[in-house]
């Protein structure tokens, strides 16, 4: 038995091999308590974007530490989340006017189906249904898990979770389906919105799908007057090669969930941006039709401070350089595996490349998860395959030499793990 008390997250104790220390963070890596070093190619789950421990969001963190900590913020406000808020809606898509602080992904994705049904019972008629994509991912609350992929993930808490309507996933040749599906659920007008994560579904397995087929849900949602809420807690600040994928579509969703590298990685933040319209419809005179959430850190100013070093650094430093040489480079080291039997279905959206592992059995549980986790550690490098899906989605930071490792020991891992057609 481990001596320690802590209970990790999606980690099965009883078959875990011993968890490494890490004592020190920085650029692309971690370095353990024994000296050596990881290549961090999941960016830490998917939340440091420029690399870790970046100078200026340190140096804000700890600035402001010296004069602001937690503040309640019903009824108070402070500088950092004031400035962030300005910045938040220039940054994002247009008609995004209002910004709703909450701690993490699951928090703001919550905030933003309340907003959905709160809109609709304050102006009425009053909606409850939600659409999702199939295999979507928006969180481990019971609210995000009800919106998400159901699975061994959730099958225990399955009784607790509320009814959705589904979409199929818009795979190549299928798009029209999709689209098909959703103006038939949206038809009646009882679908209060449509949850998407815009063009890359992360923890569903990297699947990605075209920008056209974003553009054309919102043209649906609009025209049966259904809330679009984009989950862009993923694929915000730069992942999918723009700072937001929406603008790949061009489109504003009603409803806009930041959080992952809303601080560029470094501490819990989040922000659901609504537009001014779902504002208005809980400004009244009437406190029935207050929006009635908070979280206890809710606008932490020393996360606040952290956002927005993370923005200044995306305006003067030339980060949308360094992601468009990262998404040419990721395209082009996929390249090599095209001919590749061992693999299936490469993809690249922006910075972020998937490739399927060839092997008897698929899913999140296949036997191969923890073999392939532990061939990339034994190699220094931290790759955490979503079953046979190997994916790298690294900081910001990571060189072209570090990026070949990968794609190297990717290969080697075909030859071992993978079985030909
Ligand atoms: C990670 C993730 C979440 C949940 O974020 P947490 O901070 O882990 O609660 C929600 N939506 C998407 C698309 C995510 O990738």
């Amino acid at each position: 038995m481990s001596q320690s008390s802590v209970w990790h997250p999606f980690t099965q104790h009883a078959l875990e091999p011993a968890i490494p220390e890490i004592v020190l963070t920085e650029g692309a890596y971690l370095h353990k308590a024994d000296g050596t070093r990881i290549l961090d190619a999941i960016s830490s789950w998917w939340v440091v974007t420029h690399g870790h421990r970046h100078p200026r969001i340190m140096k804000a963190i700890e600035t402001t530490a010296s004069k602001l900590d937690q503040i309640i913020f019903a009824g108070f406000t402070h500088e950092p989340a004031e400035r962030l808020a300005e910045a938040l809606v220039s940054l994002a898509p247009s008609g995004l006017d209002r910004v709703f602080y909450s701690d993490s992904g699951s928090t703001c994705v919550e905030v933003a189906l309340k907003m959905a049904l709160g809109y609709f019972r304050n102006t009425g008629p009053p909606r409850s249904r939600i659409v999702v994509m199939e295999h979507s991912y928006h969180g481990d609350t019971i609210g995000t898990m009800s919106v998400g992929a159901r699975g061994v993930f959730n099958a225990a808490y399955e009784p607790l979770l509320f009814e959705v309507d589904t979409i199929p996933f818009p795979s190549t040749g299928h798009e029209q389906e999709t689209l098909d599906r959703f103006e038939a659920v949206s038809r009646d007008r009882r679908a209060a919105a449509l949850i998407v994560e815009p063009l890359v579904l992360g923890a569903g397995g990297m699947l990605m799908y075209p920008a056209w087929v974003l553009a054309e849900l919102k043209k649906i949602a609009e025209a049966s007057g259904t809330l679009l809420i984009a989950d862009e807690v993923m694929t915000g600040w730069g992942r999918t090669g723009t700072m937001f994928a929406c603008e790949q579509a061009s489109i504003s969703p009603d409803i806009l969930c930041t959080s992952k590298g809303l601080t560029g990685g470094a501490i819990p933040l989040a922000a659901t941006l609504a537009t001014d319209a779902i504002f208005q419809a809980h400004y009244s005179e009437d406190r029935k039709k207050t929006f009635f959430h908070s979280s206890s850190y809710t606008a932490n100013p020393i996360a606040c401070a952290a956002a927005l070093a993370n923005v200044e650094i995306w305006q003067d430093e030339p980060v949308t350089d360094r992601i468009a040489a990262l998404s040419a480079r990721q395209a082009a080291g996929l390249q090599r595996f095209r001919d590749n039997s061992c693999f299936t279905d490469s993809r690249v959206t922006g910075t972020i490349a998937a490739i399927d592992l060839r092997t008897g059995s698929a899913g999140y549980l296949a036997e191969i998860g923890p073999k392939l986790r532990a061939f990339f550690l034994e190699r220094g490098l931290l790759v955490r395959p979503l079953g046979n899906v190997l994916y790298l989605l690294p900081p910001y930071c990571i060189t072209g030499d570090e990026l070949d490792g990968l794609y190297d020991a990717i290969e080697e891992a075909g030859e071992r793990f993978g079985s030909r057609p």
